[in-house]
């Protein structure tokens, strides 16, 4: 494959840009390749400024479900935006949005439109204090949840009760106040809980986790969670950026039936335009300015281009049923692979739920950070830079997800899977 426009486009933004990207993970550096320069996407295809097609499993991190620049969202943007891009004050189109937030996700009584889901999490997280009056958060290893302050945090080395930033420029004062567990581990909880006793405002999670791959909960871990959390008088916060609208209308807590305090939405209620929301229970939400003390504010907020993106795009998950449409090419594709790889079980480890899922160099099971950190970087490597060559197009890093859309055909899945399995093969 042909990039000499890439690589002359990546240099001169190296010149003027940090990394020459916005968001770091862009830059290829944990697969040591210079990035794809991307022109235009349609459906489930992509193509870089130098003409190459991919089929595309990155779908911008999540938002989207429906594949790319959707007709019906082109057309409402559009017609958004000859309206004007933002105005100061409410619309009606704002109203109908956080209407369909709240048809689909019931816990969600009340919800504030933001601009970003780590927007969404920073407010969510400063309204769990003001609420409660204490400062510790819970949060589980591995998972991401933007990068304000509170959440760029990691567990030190040794016990888990020591936090430590996981970026610099954070003090250390604030990030003591965010507590680590381990993810699929209730006793990692149980212990922040007893030695901290009326200290901690919330638990945060990613009730599927899907920033460090795919990482599923087990049974009744995210109930025992809940049932914890409550017992000590803290908030949950579920956080469903990547998971809601796309597990289910009404994301991870619809389906599995669990009903969190907060929850916190971006991505797909986007259509892939920024936005952000947070919202839940009706007497936590009204401690929020105007009617309450804690302080949340934002120029763009329910900005009517970004809102119309997300209404259409909700609306045509709901008219194609694109939830199970996408579900059925990601099984297909999942049982494919699985059937094509058995020979191979002891070094690759497949994880799934419904529209997502990561292929682990690893063997055994995946079930917590510690697990995922076990899987073979370098591997990852030299087999990502095969099946992009061949024309897939995944998230450089062997800790992301692969995301499939409801635009992605049979054919899309047969080519992938042969491409795939051919370069896990070759990379053994
Ligand atoms: C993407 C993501 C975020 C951050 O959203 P941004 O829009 O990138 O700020 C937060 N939480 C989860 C689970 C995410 O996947």
């Amino acid at each position: 494959m042909k990039r000499n426009k890439s690589l002359k486009a990546v240099k001169r933004a190296e010149s003027l840009m940090p990394g020459g990207v916005s968001s770091p993970v862009r830059a290829f550096k944990s697969v040591g390749l210079s990035p794809v320069v991307i022109k235009k996407a349609h459906g489930s295809r992509i193509y870089d400024i130098d003409g190459n097609e991919y089929i595309d499993y990155v779908m911008s991190y999540g938002p989207m479900l429906l594949g790319h620049a959707d007709e019906r969202v082109v057309k409402a943007v559009s017609s958004s935006a000859a309206d004007g891009f933002s105005f100061g004050a409410t619309t009606e189109a704002e109203i109908e949005l956080a209407g369909l937030i709240n048809k689909h996700f019931p816990s969600i009584e009340s919800v504030r439109l933001v601009n970003s889901g780590t927007e969404a999490v920073m407010s969510a997280v400063r309204l769990a204090r003001g609420f409660t009056g204490r400062s510790k958060i819970i949060k589980f290893e591995g998972c991401y949840h933007g990068h304000s302050d509170s959440m760029l945090v990691k567990a030190g080395s040794g016990a888990l009760t020591t936090s430590v930033p996981s970026s610099a420029g954070i003090p250390e004062n604030l990030s003591k106040e965010t507590l680590v567990a381990a993810y699929n581990d209730i006793l990692s909880v149980k212990n922040l809980f007893s030695a901290h006793k009326g200290e901690i405002a919330a638990v945060i999670i990613e009730p599927v986790a899907a920033n460090m791959g795919v990482v599923l909960p087990e049974e009744d871990f995210l109930k025992n969670l809940m049932d914890l959390a409550r017992d000590n008088g803290s908030l949950v916060i579920f956080d469903e950026v990547i998971t809601g609208f796309r597990l289910s209308l009404g994301g991870a807590q619809g389906l599995f039936g669990l009903k969190p305090d907060i929850t916190c939405l971006g991505k797909i209620i986007g259509g892939g335009l920024p936005i952000g929301a947070f919202g839940g229970r009706k007497d936590i939400m009204e401690y929020l300015s105007p009617l309450g003390p804690v302080y949340q504010a934002g120029t763009l907020s329910g900005n009517p281009v970004c809102v119309a993106a997300g209404i259409a795009t909700v609306k045509a998950i709901e008219e194609d049923d694109a939830v199970s449409k996408a579900n059925s090419a990601a099984d297909y594709l999942v049982k494919s692979l699985k059937d094509e790889l058995k020979n191979f079980n002891d070094k690759i480890t497949i994880n799934y739920i419904s529209s997502i899922l990561t292929v682990f160099f690893k063997g055994g099971s995946v079930r917590n950070f510690n697990d995922v950190m076990k899987s073979d970087a370098n591997r990852f490597k030299g087999f990502f830079a095969s099946v992009l060559d061949a024309g897939i197009f995944m998230a450089p890093s062997q800790y992301e997800a692969m995301f499939l859309s409801s635009k992605h055909t049979t054919q899309d899945t047969d080519k992938t899977v042969s491409i795939i399995s051919e370069a896990i093969k070759n990379s053994l």
